[in-house]
């Protein structure tokens, strides 16, 4: 297995200049600091394209927000992948590539674990068409999937004995901790056993088509066994950003110009195989905000399709809200008699029926509105605070308007009525920290990501005391959104060394389009932000006290289902925690 070394990428990297290169295939004009295009990326009149030379990135502040560094232009421009980018550049800069013909083991975790579900996803294929898992192709026979679907999701099954695959891997030599943290064995009584033996395997995909997971399904609805399990997350697999199916649906969704969104893998099979191919899984029971932004990327005409039970109503309406926070208004479609879609289109009528449904699927507050129970009191009330609230969410304030507009259209309230109400839930958002607004922000309660970010951005700074401050402190646990998790991930190594974070690196290598433009946003925006040790301190203590105030708050609920005699020790506990909290100052003093 060869390679490119990584110290050679990094200098193609740090050589290779995002002016010359970009100037190599479009026209730059310098005004200010910056260079500035009509976007190569979406149609535009006047240039919001710009490039700067002095952060090594392009930005897009258009419609399309596209940005990254100079690798990432090459591979969205060029339309192609990350080795061959790095193969044009070294041409350009006549840098010589040496490939490196190292074993598995120094290769890094995630090409290893890439490698590893590779090879573990072809042997589950194999299984499946050997004689004695016929018990396992006769399933899904029985449910209906033909042939065709089995080949091109690509299902599989486990069977108990985990021996073989085992060995399979030992041949690849990984290494100890890329095995650990494929999650695909557990360390049982009598050695190692397969995490999802005895069980039909679905391989879950990367857009690009990489196996990064699976979901089995035991054959039996034995409630003993949980009947579906996936995988965990791992370095190249976050749950709540995947969608599944993405990597055959794509090509359908440019045909048809928009997607399905369902619940599970039933669903996306049975759908494709009945002719819906633009169909992707959200893998739970409520889209993320992180799928939202990734099916973004691709259309914004989504359909959303849950089960028809009064729990799939109500995850699709907050995965519409979910949407619509997003700025796309979707449609929803609800199958009958408390089917789910694949059970749907298994009766005769199904597929007829849900054509019919998709000229007449509901906008989410439409939706919502309709299933609200009408006889409680205050229903309409609740529904419109609700609705409202959701709304407020909305960042595009164009796009905010609209839908207060069709809100009063559905509940026949004056559009400046609802508007006003959204003024008043509009609060200010605190600017960012600087060190005389330090008091002020302390105290005001802004969002859960303005504290993600401040900590990003004292991370990405080179204050060497207040990144050498939150390398020692900081749990990364204590961060709700997955994004700044990852971000933390990879710059964490970087927190403790007395050198500038290779940022060019680093955006240049992130894959992913969600996380590098965050990076580039907290890099990008740094102008009234001026950081300090005592910045870091502040923003470390904020975290804790969010996270002991949630212990709290999970205590204070405990309290009501508590036993008499159990009620004194947590007071005790809760009055231990406060006390935490006061103190939280004191474990800084030293510093
Ligand atoms: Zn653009």
């Amino acid at each position: 297995m060869s390679r490119i070394p990584e110290q050679t990428i990094s200098r193609i990297i740090e050589t290779a200049d995002i002016v010359e290169v970009i100037s190599s295939r479009i026209e730059l004009k310098k005004r200010g600091l910056n260079f500035w295009a009509l976007c190569p990326f979406h149609d535009e009149k006047t240039p919001s394209f710009s490039v700067s030379p002095s952060k090594q990135i392009y930005s897009c502040f258009g419609g399309c927000g596209a940005k990254g560094g100079v690798v990432n232009f090459l591979m969205q421009y060029d339309k192609i992948q990350f080795v061959e980018a790095i193969e044009k550049l070294a041409n350009m800069y006549n840098i010589e590539i040496k490939l490196d013909e190292k074993s598995f083991q120094s290769r890094n975790i995630k090409s290893q674990l890439l490698e590893i579900y590779k090879i573990t996803s072809n042997y589950y294929r194999n299984q499946i068409k050997k004689e004695i898992n016929l018990e396992y192709f006769n399933y899904l026979l029985k449910r209906k999937i033909n042939q065709e679907m089995i080949e091109l999701y690509e299902i599989g099954c486990s069977n108990k004995d985990s021996e073989e695959l085992l060995n399979l891997l030992r041949k690849n030599k990984f290494s100890a901790e890329a095995m650990k943290k494929s999650g695909l064995f557990i360390n049982g009584k009598n050695g190692y056993f397969e995490t999802f033996n005895s069980r039909v395997i679905f391989p879950i995909k990367n857009p690009a088509g990489d196996v990064i997971a699976f979901a089995g399904r035991v054959l039996d609805d034995n409630p003993k066994t949980r009947k579906f399990i996936n995988s965990y997350d791992s370095p190249i697999y976050y749950k709540s950003k995947n969608l599944y199916g993405l990597d055959i649906a794509k090509n359908y969704i440019n045909k048809e110009k928009n997607v399905f969104l369902v619940e599970g893998q039933w669903d996306v099979v049975r759908m494709h195989q009945s002719g819906f191919k633009n169909v992707v899984s959200i893998g739970g029971t409520s889209l993320t905000d992180l799928q939202a932004t990734i099916i973004k990327q691709y259309t914004s005409n989504i359909f959303v399709l849950l089960d028809g039970d009064s729990a799939g109503k109500k995850a699709a309406i907050r995965s519409g809200y979910t949407l619509l926070k997003n700025s796309i208004d979707c449609k929803i479609i609800c199958p009958p008699n408390n089917f789910d879609p694949d059970d749907w289109l298994l009766t005769e009528t199904g597929k007829k029926e849900l054509t019919e449904k998709i000229k007449n699927a509901r906008s989410t507050i439409h939706f919502h509105f309709d299933n609200i129970d009408k006889s409680e009191n205050n229903a309409i009330n609740n529904f419109i605070e609700e609705s409202i609230n959701h709304i407020v969410e909305i960042k595009d304030p164009i796009f905010r308007e609209l839908i207060a507009k069709s809100l009063s259209n559905i509940i026949d309230v004056k559009q400046e009525n609802i508007l006003q109400s959204i003024e008043n839930k509009l609060k200010p958002r605190p600017s960012f920290i600087t060190k005389d607004k330090k008091e002020k922000i302390i105290s005001s309660k802004g969002s859960i990501n303005l504290i993600e970010d401040d900590l990003i951005r004292l991370c990405l700074s080179n204050e060497f005391d207040a990144r050498k401050i939150i390398f020692k402190y900081m749990n990364k646990d204590w961060l709700i959104s997955v994004i700044h998790q990852i971000i933390f991930d990879e710059i964490y190594v970087h927190l403790n060394s007395d050198y500038e974070i290779p940022l060019d690196l680093i955006i240049n290598k992130t894959e992913d389009d969600s996380v590098r433009n965050k990076i580039i946003e907290l890099y990008e925006d740094d102008s009234k932000f001026s950081p300090c040790k005592e910045m870091a301190i502040d923003c470390l203590i904020r975290f804790e006290k969010r996270v002991l105030k949630k212990d709290i708050q999970i205590l204070r609920n405990k309290i009501k289902d508590a036993r008499s005699d159990e009620i004194n020790s947590i007071i005790s506990q809760i009055s231990n925690i406060e006390k935490n909290i006061n103190e939280l100052n004191l474990k800084y003093k030293n510093e």
